[in-house]
Parts: structure tokens; C-alpha cells; sequence
């Protein structure tokens, strides 16, 4: 076993915190990290920045430095809102340009397997939103994985009494797949395909 400083291990069993960093990414980014103090000093000083500075928007739940964040607080469609799983989903439905609304982010998907349930989900905020009576369409942006196709239909289910309609990223989305990562010109396809539940 590699003897290290404590520090120096500490330091690897944060990065080992970080998704998708097992032991070898881990030492790879630390020596790498070591071999550069600026760099060190800089990242140390931007997590500080980001720790201070930005927090989540008490109306979107998106992230931001200012509350509400400027896509809550901008002139844009007030009678749509799209529904995502994580606040980097907003990224990938605004590079694709095709939305013109507002957001909101549940932060994750419904997984009874891994105990994630309703009430761990910005759900009872979206529909204190949609209760106000702006919202004519709710999209459902929702990942077209396992978890996120089952969360669509549990939020279809609660909205539709509501007289809102309720629409759905059209296929051309690979299935299993996480927004963030697809391309934003699909993306654009799915959201002016987008059909009705
Ligand atoms: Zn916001």
C-alpha cells in the first residue's frame, strides 16, 4: 500500500466522492493538481466562490447568484414551464433554444428501488406554481430512463385534472439517456415534436 500524507489522502477521499472517480482517477487528478500550485490554489479558490456565491433559485430551483434567477425573472413565456430532473438540464433545453418558457427543476426522478418518493422532489412547489392559473402547458423534460419516464407519468397524472396540458419530449431521444448529454439539435426535434399525454 502507497504511503501518503494525510492530507494528500484526505484530498483523494473527496475526489473519490465525485461521480464516476474511483482510486486511479483520484490519484490521477491529485498528482496532477500537486504538480501545479497556481492551478491548485485557483480550483481551491473557485469551489470557495462557488460554495459562497451561487445557491438554488426559490422559485425554479435552478442554480443561480442572484434569487429569483434571470430565466425566472426575464420577460419569457409565462403559460409554459418545462419540468427537468437536475438544474444542468436547463442548460441542454436552453442551448437548443427551441423553449421559450419558464423552468423547473425536481431535483432527481421517482426510484422507489433507490427510496426516492414524491416528497423528496420540488413536486408540491411545481404545483403550487401551476395552482396561480398562468400555466396552459406543462412539458415534461423528465430523462427517457427507467426513472424518468415513470416520474413523466406520475406528474401526468397529478396535472391533467388540473385542465393544464401536459406534453412530452418526442422520441428521438435515445432511450436511457440523460438530457444533458444529447446533442442540442435533437433536442430542438424533441421539443417542437413534442405530443401530447
Ligand atoms: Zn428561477
Amino acid at each position: 500500500m502507497l504511503h501518503i500524507s494525510r492530507s494528500l489522502t484526505k484530498l483523494l477521499g473527496e475526489l473519490k466522492k465525485l461521480p464516476s472517480v474511483g482510486d486511479k482517477t483520484a490519484l490521477r487528478l491529485a498528482f496532477h493538481l500537486l504538480k501545479s500550485p497556481e492551478n491548485l490554489s485557483a480550483l481551491a479558490e473557485s469551489l470557495l466562490e462557488v460554495r459562497d456565491g451561487v445557491r438554488f433559485c426559490s422559485t425554479c430551483f435552478g442554480i443561480t447568484e442572484s434569487d429569483p434567477c434571470h430565466l425566472c425573472t426575464t420577460p419569457r413565456d409565462d403559460a409554459s414551464i418545462c419540468v427537468v430532473e437536475e438544474p444542468q438540464d436547463i442548460l441542454a433545453m436552453e442551448r437548443c433554444q427551441a423553449f421559450k418558457g419558464r423552468y423547473h427543476v425536481l431535483h432527481g426522478a421517482l426510484s422507489p428501488l433507490n427510496g426516492v418518493t414524491p416528497g423528496q422532489l420540488r413536486i408540491a412547489e411545481l404545483l403550487q406554481r401551476l395552482e396561480k392559473g398562468l400555466v396552459k402547458e406543462v412539458l415534461l423534460a423528465t430523462n427517457f430512463t427507467v426513472e424518468g419516464e415513470a416520474t413523466a407519468l406520475y406528474l401526468t397524472r397529478l396535472i391533467k385534472p388540473l385542465s393544464i396540458k401536459v406534453t412530452r419530449l418526442a422520441h428521438g431521444i435515445p432511450i436511457g439517456s440523460d438530457l444533458e448529454y444529447v446533442d442540442a439539435a435533437t433536442v430542438q426535434r424533441a421539443v417542437e415534436g413534442r405530443s401530447e399525454l
